[in-house]
């Protein structure tokens, strides 16, 4: 039966927005689906068959239950922040947005957890229980805007990861629409080595390939009594790079500890939120500890005596919380602030030991000089997670090319070292090839094995993740030829 308003022939548009409520509730001409044609990785983009937005789980699961016996390719999609294009509709999907689902159900001080819909933003968790003195660990730089739903689904990182853990290490339970629309319930509300297998720990991170997650309990933190953040600039990026090795083999664990070099910081000072940082300065570490107020001024001698060993220029602490605000705003908002020095860029995310840090950045400065190619770092550098963001011009013959040739030997440059190709962002569609860089074939059969047992039609969230068997160095051909036809 047509439903009231909607101006297509497509009998499964008609379908699915009764199952929403109507017309209100989905998109599905070309105009309004542009908007979901990609997510933060630009170079894919492919329009989607409609997007629904479903108020709540039984909405979900309907839409997940008409998609599977339909046989219609489907995908979830929160904020679409991501930087791996796990979000975009390949297959021409049925897009299950979550942003309607987007309230805070519950928050439980005693227990330390609060339960959210996943189109909770990231932020808005910490901003509504901060007057209560807590606040949610995960901070990616998008957090701003990203749910906690697509944080789940990537198991997203951030500056304060390196001490309080990634998302995996806050979530305590979920409820998940399964792919045949069964709703299911994991995690067992926190309770730690519960029995069976650890499938709430296989779906975070499983980058919305195995379920689409629709509630979510977190760990919530107590705030830390005291906080101290400094700015030490080097003249040089092995300086800056030992100093972060030094720093976590001298046994200090810094809340944050961020670095950025010399291209970055020239991008971070022509954007929004310039700081002032030293034109001719080489690295800069951002350095944030916290935890009781005795101890933190120690903890700070104690790292500032290893980056004076480091030959450290100049040192600089926050002078009150406005300052230490700022600094994090040129921090976090860095890789839109490559805008400000280059038509376009590609952000890689490789992962390496942090001893290693040294000589990868070496590897990315050669691959830079080899490609011609200018490559700023922003990173997680206590964590070993590299930003390098390869700066290109689309509009030059060749550049496009060798922009992803550039990103690609560096994720090479970290999976040789022993490190891996993601930290954060996902393999999603851009980095599916380069999961060869770090697992044989029998390791990828055996996870694409588990995909099959939840998502045995591969109707949800196909072609992300793993690479296509025998089709090496095609999808990066496929890629180049998207982005030039751009
Ligand atoms: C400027 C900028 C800075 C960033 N900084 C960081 C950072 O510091 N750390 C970091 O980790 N990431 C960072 N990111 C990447 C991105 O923000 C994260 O990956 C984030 O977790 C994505 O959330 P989202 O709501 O936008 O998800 P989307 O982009 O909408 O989706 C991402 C993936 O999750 C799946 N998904 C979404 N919601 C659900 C759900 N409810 N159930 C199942 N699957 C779902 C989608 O299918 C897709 O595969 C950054 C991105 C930008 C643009």
């Amino acid at each position: 039966m047509a439903v009231k308003g909607i101006k297509t022939k497509d009998k499964h548009i008609h379908g699915l927005a009764k199952l929403v409520g109507g017309q209100r509730a989905i998109l599905y001409h070309k105009e309004d689906l542009v908007a979901y044609d990609c997510d933060g990785f630009t170079i894919h983009k492919h329009l989607p068959r409609a997007v629904v937005f479903p108020k709540n789980t039984e909405e979900v699961a309907k839409c997940v239950k008409y998609c599977a016996t339909h046989n219609l390719p489907f995908l979830a999609r929160g904020a679409g922040t991501g930087l791996s294009g796990g979000a975009v509709p390949l297959h021409n999907e049925v897009i299950i947005s979550l942003v309607r689902m987007k309230n805070l159900i519950s928050v439980d001080l005693e227990n330390r957890r609060a339960v959210v819909e996943p189109g909770f933003v990231n932020l808005k968790l910490t901003n509504s229980i901060a007057d209560r003195g807590y606040y949610y660990a995960p901070d990616p730089s998008s957090q701003y805007c990203c749910t906690i739903g697509g944080n789940v689904a990537e198991n997203a990182g951030g500056a304060h990861c390196l001490k309080y853990g990634v998302t995996t290490n806050h979530i305590l339970g979920l409820e998940v629409v399964l792919p045949d629309g069964e709703i299911i319930e994991l995690g067992q509300n926190g309770i730690p080595d519960a029995p069976g297998y650890d499938l709430l720990g296989l779906m975070t991170g499983s980058e919305g390939t195995l379920g689409i997650v629709t509630k979510i309990t977190v760990r919530i933190l107590k705030n830390p009594e005291a906080k101290k953040t400094v700015l030490a600039y080097f003249d040089n990026v092995t300086d800056g790079s030992q100093a972060v090795s030094d720093i976590i083999s001298a046994g200090i664990v810094p809340a944050a500890l961020e670095m950025m070099d010399k291209t970055a910081i020239e991008g971070v000072e022509a954007a929004a939120f310039p700081v002032g940082h030293p034109k001719d300065i080489a690295a800069v570490l951002l350095i944030e500890v916290d935890g009781i107020a005795v101890g933190i001024d120690e903890q700070i001698t104690q790292i500032l005596d290893v980056c004076t060993a480091r030959n450290v220029r100049e040192v600089r602490a926050a002078k009150n919380e406005e300052e230490r605000a700022r600094w994090w705003a040129n921090r976090k908002t860095g890789f839109g602030a490559m805008g400000a020095i280059s038509p376009d860029y590609l952000v890689q995310d490789g992962v390496i030991p942090r001893s290693r840090l040294p000589e990868v950045l070496e590897r990315i400065e050669q691959i830079s000089e080899e490609t011609g190619l200018r490559i700023a770092n922003i990173f997680h550098a206590g964590d070993g997670n590299l930003h390098p963001l390869v700066l290109f011009d689309a509009r030059i013959p060749g550049q496009t090319e060798k922009a992803i040739e550039a990103g690609s030997a560096c994720l090479q440059a970290c999976a040789d070292v022993g490190g891996t190709i993601t930290g954060e962002h996902g393999v999603g569609i851009e980095k599916r090839e380069e999961m060869r860089f770090v697992f044989k074939d029998e390791e990828i059969i055996a996870q694409t094995n588990i995909r099959e047992v939840f998502n045995p039609g591969n109707l949800l969230n196909a072609g992300k993740l793993f690479p296509t068997p025998g089709r090496c160095g095609e999808v990066k051909k496929e890629m180049k030829e998207a982005l030039l036809a751009q």
